[in-house]
């Protein structure tokens, strides 16, 4: 059974407060990507989880948030076959954007399939969060969608079925740990209350209006990223002086992306971009 797993951006991401268990409630707004990794699904007859993946960076054990959402419907639902999972990455590891969560969650729609456990999104998507953040956005499986609560309250916005845009996606080779940039946003960071941005954003984009004012993307955690790994604000200068200035870091980081008018501005700042920066990724991609 072959898989696709996309990865998704934060077009806003306000951290409202943090909670008495530790995690923080955000108030943002997800959106689907073009940029995916491919999954292979192979039944064994023994128990067993086997990884398969050769990218580096992405573990191979139990770690693995594939095998961790396979090992869940297993306990779960006492299922007696193993699973042999290959995963082809294209998606950047440790960038904000989302793509162990994605993998976890396309696993985990997939066995609901392959093991005719006929669970609801809803609660496909509460087993998930178990396993990251992320997890229910990539469950519901829209385009665009609002995330509250640790990001698991999930609102898929219909209205914007529409909407497609184009991005210019950088990404720096070093890998952001999630943890430490949360660890210092609490310990320096005042909190910051943006949060009725991701209300402007969603109707300006139900208006076909996406090419925003520089400072209505919004993240919380852009600042305290920048501050423990410089490299993420040097892909955030070299974006302003090609002129996109209304560009953003997704998630934790250290991926940026910028909203472009078209496929071919996309496609040209990429090439540049591959050219000038052997030590970043950029991609052109779409909302999917
Ligand atoms: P986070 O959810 O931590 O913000 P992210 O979106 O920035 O994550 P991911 O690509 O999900 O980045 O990687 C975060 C970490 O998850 C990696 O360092 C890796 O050790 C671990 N990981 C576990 N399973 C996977 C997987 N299937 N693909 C990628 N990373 C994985």
């Amino acid at each position: 059974m072959l898989i696709h797993s996309f990865a998704k951006l934060n077009l806003a991401l306000a951290i409202i407060n943090k909670r008495p268990d530790n995690y923080h409630n955000l108030n943002t707004l997800f959106e689907r990507i073009s940029l995916g990794d491919k999954i292979i699904l192979k039944t064994r007859r023994d128990k067993l989880i086997k990884i398969h993946c050769s990218a580096q960076g992405v573990p191979r054990d139990k770690a693995n948030l594939c095998w961790q959402a396979a090992r869940l419907l297993q306990d779960k639902f006492g299922i007696e076959k193993g699973l042999d999972i290959k995963i082809i990455k294209r998606i950047p590891v440790a960038a904000g954007l989302g793509g162990g969560s994605s993998n976890a969650a396309s696993v985990l729609l997939a066995l609901n399939k392959l093991w005719k456990l006929k669970l609801s999104k809803s609660r496909l998507a509460a087993l998930g969060v178990q396993l990251g953040s992320d997890v229910p956005f990539f469950i519901y499986n829209a385009p665009f969608a609002q995330g509250q609560g640790r990001g698991e309250k999930i609102r898929p916005l219909d209205k914007l079925h529409k909407v497609k845009l184009w991005h210019i996606l950088v990404t720096p080779k070093i890998h952001v740990s999630t943890p430490l940039v949360y660890k210092e946003f609490d310990a320096f960071s005042g909190l910051t209350k943006p949060a009725s941005n991701v209300k402007i954003i969603i109707s300006k984009l139900a208006k076909k209006n996406p090419l925003f004012k520089p400072g209505l993307l919004f993240n919380s955690l852009e600042p305290v990223t920048l501050k423990l790994y410089p490299e993420v604000g040097r892909i955030k200068a070299k974006l302003k002086r090609l002129g996109l200035r209304n560009n953003l870091m997704s998630g934790s980081g250290g991926a940026v992306f910028a909203i472009v008018a078209s496929k071919e501005e996309a496609v040209r700042v990429a090439r540049r971009l591959k050219k000038e920066q052997a030590t970043w990724r950029a991609f052109a991609v779409s909302t999917i």
